[in-house]
């Protein structure tokens, strides 16, 4: 018989990880585990809804169940005596599950009404099965955040109707979207242009707007090429002008309190490099400062029953952890394939080393339980969905987990 993986979470790093065991070890039984009723993490709830080449990765991520033999198991949600039972089931275990708590700025005011923060407004945007429910937005936004997730925020609220066609945004997100009151953005940077986190690519796209009037303050300069490009990428959007929405970037920028009146966010106070006050006024503050543990770190340790060290690859033994939830949440997809090879690699190599194959219950140990998705259900809410795209969408995203589940549950995955 041959050896068993139990790979809990289905982003990409336990697709990744998926992919690579069964490349090197074809007889593998693979098993990805995941809470949710559909597959594929982040790739899903958020990459965005217009950067359907990004989330094409998922293309590769079905040859896994289609064609190398994985197994989906979905709407299973891990915790630690669930864990207890893989580990005496499975060879390895394989934690994949992620980690998306959005990072707190730690400064007076930030949990005024008006202060949204970017994990929250994705999973909304993007029906997520567990989102609260869209925030009312007002006119004048800052959005704090120089990374990618901020980029995608500020293009969604820049964009019109018509240029977010062919993307997957559910008919709520894009009405909402349309009759956002939305007329500024000021998107602030704590570092100076050079060393924004952004992608070049993911600035110079904005210069296709149609609907904004783009303005750069002090971009300054640099003498390194990467610095160079985002510099150049900013530049590109000088001529992006005309349009009703008004954009501005600026550097720089410390945030040191959020001014509330009668509740409600008013403005952000800001300390500049050479430690002068800028107050900048507004009616909504977003904030995409990036992700952390937080309170995802206290589900961490609870479900392994200690306290993690993150920079441990391997738990204990037979037991790994695997991309943002061993990394912590930083990275882009491909940072997470290159993690996945070493780990497959790492496995197969701790394999050799132990008893021989054969003993363990494996996959059985989900036989008879209830309302668990085979990827067969899988691909009955991918047909719905897309069957259910409305007009310049190529999707209509299920939010509903009951009716995810209605529609899966009964399918029967065919015998391997
Ligand atoms: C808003 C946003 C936008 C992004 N956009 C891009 C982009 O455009 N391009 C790019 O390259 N990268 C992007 N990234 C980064 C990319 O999404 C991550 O690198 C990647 O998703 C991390 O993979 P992962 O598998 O570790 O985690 P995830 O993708 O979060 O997957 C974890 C999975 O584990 C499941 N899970 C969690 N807990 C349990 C449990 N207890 N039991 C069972 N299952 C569980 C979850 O449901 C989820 O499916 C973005 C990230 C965010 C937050």
């Amino acid at each position: 018989m041959s050896r068993s993986v139990a790979i809990i979470g289905t982003g990409p790093a336990g697709c990744y990880l998926a992919q690579a065991l069964l490349k090197a070890e074809p007889e593998l039984a693979v098993d990805l585990i995941d809470r949710l009723p559909v597959p594929y993490g982040l790739v899903r709830y958020g990459v965005a809804p217009d950067h359907q080449g990004t989330k094409a990765v998922t293309r590769q991520f079905e040859r896994l169940f289609e064609r190398q033999g994985a197994r989906f198991f979905g709407n299973v949600t891990v915790d630690a005596p669930l864990l207890a039972v893989l580990r005496e089931a499975y060879d390895a275990v394989v934690l994949a599950a992620g980690l998306s708590s959005d990072r707190r700025l730690g400064i007076p005011g930030e949990d005024l009404d008006g202060v949204i923060r970017a994990g929250e407004l994705t999973r909304a945007l993007y029906d997520h099965p567990d989102a609260a429910r869209l925030p009312k937005l007002g006119r004048r936004v800052v959005l704090m955040g120089n990374g990618n997730v901020a980029i995608d925020l500020l293009r969604l609220l820049a964009k019109t109707p018509e240029e977010l066609a062919g993307s997957d945004l559910g008919p709520e997100a894009s009405e909402w979207l349309a009759r956002s009151p939305v007329e500024e953005i000021t998107i602030v940077g704590r570092s100076p242009a050079a060393a924004a986190r952004f992608d070049a690519v993911m600035v110079k796209e904005l210069a296709k707007l149609s609907g904004v009037t783009v303005n750069v303050v002090d971009p300054g300069t640099s003498d390194e090429p990467e610095g160079m490009k985002k510099i150049d990428a900013l530049a590109s959007l000088a001529a992006t002008q005309g349009g009703p929405k008004r954009i501005a970037f600026r550097f720089s920028l410390t945030p040191v309190a959020v001014e509330g009146e009668r509740g409600h966010v008013a403005a952000v106070r800001f300390r500049d490099g050479a430690g002068a006050e800028r107050i900048v006024p507004c009616d909504t503050f977003l904030t995409a400062i990036g992700f952390e543990a937080g309170a995802d770190a206290l589900r961490r340790d609870r479900l392994l029953g200690e306290a993690f060290d993150p920079e441990a690859g391997i738990l204990a033994q037979g037991l790994y952890a695997a991309g943002w939830f061993r990394r912590g949440p930083r990275g882009t997809i491909p940072e997470n394939r290159t993690d996945a090879q070493g780990l497959a690699a790492r496995i197969l190599a701790d394999f050799g080393n132990m008893p021989q194959a054969g003993s363990k219950a494996g996959r059985a140990v989900f036989a008879g339980r209830p309302a668990i998705v085979t990827y067969a259900g899988w691909q009955c809410i991918d047909a719905a969905e897309c069957a259910a795209a409305q007009p310049n969408r190529c999707r209509r995203k299920i939010a509903s987990r009951a009716e995810m589940l209605q529609l899966a549950v009964r399918i029967e995955e065919p015998q391997a």
